[in-house]
């Protein structure tokens, strides 16, 4: 850990080298989606630790993506970075940041797979389970608006991604989970994707290590990639 500290001081969610810088554009929400995240963020208040597992598992599907696009010869964007995720709870800024060494989003993607979530007809099934009183945890997930339940927690979301195709510049996301979104290119972004809440006030405990550890066991232990949380392999 040390040593990777050293040689790549950005590939870890402790330190926060990522800036954005350039021009910043404003984005809006497509309407059915917005819809969706208005359900999903401001409605489902039971199981809201669910968002630790959606976050691990896209983190997931992310290494596994990359890892198929290295096995067919492509050279990965910063490749002496290994194949991994981060988990920083930092008590005293009120965060919580996940990291992986994924496959990465370049700014198409990132307007096109986080500004556009939910599969289509999503929008009609949510709302229909939500008046059926299903939980948080049996909506989320089956309808690909898992990364949405972000939204349950925190309303200052910040996603850092570099593409793992050569050459890709590193880019910042960011949205408050209402009607917008902001997108500019960052500089000092690793491979992959880095998400940073910042935990609104009813959600301060998942800032806290030892509980997200707690979930991190009960959701994902499956997941086929070394996990660190606050520095520590669990
Ligand atoms: P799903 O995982 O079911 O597709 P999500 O709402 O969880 O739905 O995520 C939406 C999309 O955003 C994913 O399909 C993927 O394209 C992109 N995405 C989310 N998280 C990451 C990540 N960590 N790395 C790369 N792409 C991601
Ligand atoms: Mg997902």
């Amino acid at each position: 850990i040390v040593k990777e500290a050293v040689t790549n001081p950005n590939a870890t969610a402790h330190v926060n080298s990522e800036t954005a810088s350039g021009e910043s554009q404003t984005l809006e929400f497509q309407a059915e989606t917005r819809k969706l995240l208005d359900i999903v963020a401001k409605s489902l208040y039971t199981d809201k630790e669910v968002f630790v597992r959606e976050l691990v598992s896209n983190a997931s599907d992310a290494l596994e993506k990359a890892r198929q696009l290295q096995n067919s010869g492509q050279t990965l964007t910063d490749p002496e970075v290994p194949f991994e995720i981060k988990l920083y709870a930092d008590r005293s800024n009120l965060t919580l940041t996940i990291q992986d060494t994924g496959i990465g989003m370049t700014k198409e993607e990132l307007i096109g797979n986080l500004g556009n979530i939910g599969h289509s007809g999503s929008l009609d099934f949510v709302q229909k389970m939500k008046t059926e009183g299903k939980s948080a945890d049996e909506i989320i997930g089956q309808f690909g608006v898992g990364f949405y339940s972000v939204f349950m927690v925190s309303d200052d979301v910040t996603v850092f991604s570099k593409s793992a195709t050569e050459g890709s510049k590193g880019y910042c996301w960011r949205s408050d989970g209402t009607g917008r979104y902001s997108i500019s290119e960052a500089e000092g972004v690793t491979r992959g994707t880095k998400i940073i809440l910042k935990l609104n006030n009813n959600n301060t405990e998942f800032a806290i290590r030892d509980g997200i550890e707690r979930i991190l066991k009960k959701y994902s232990n499956f997941v086929g990639f070394p996990i660190h949380l606050n520095t520590k392999q669990i």
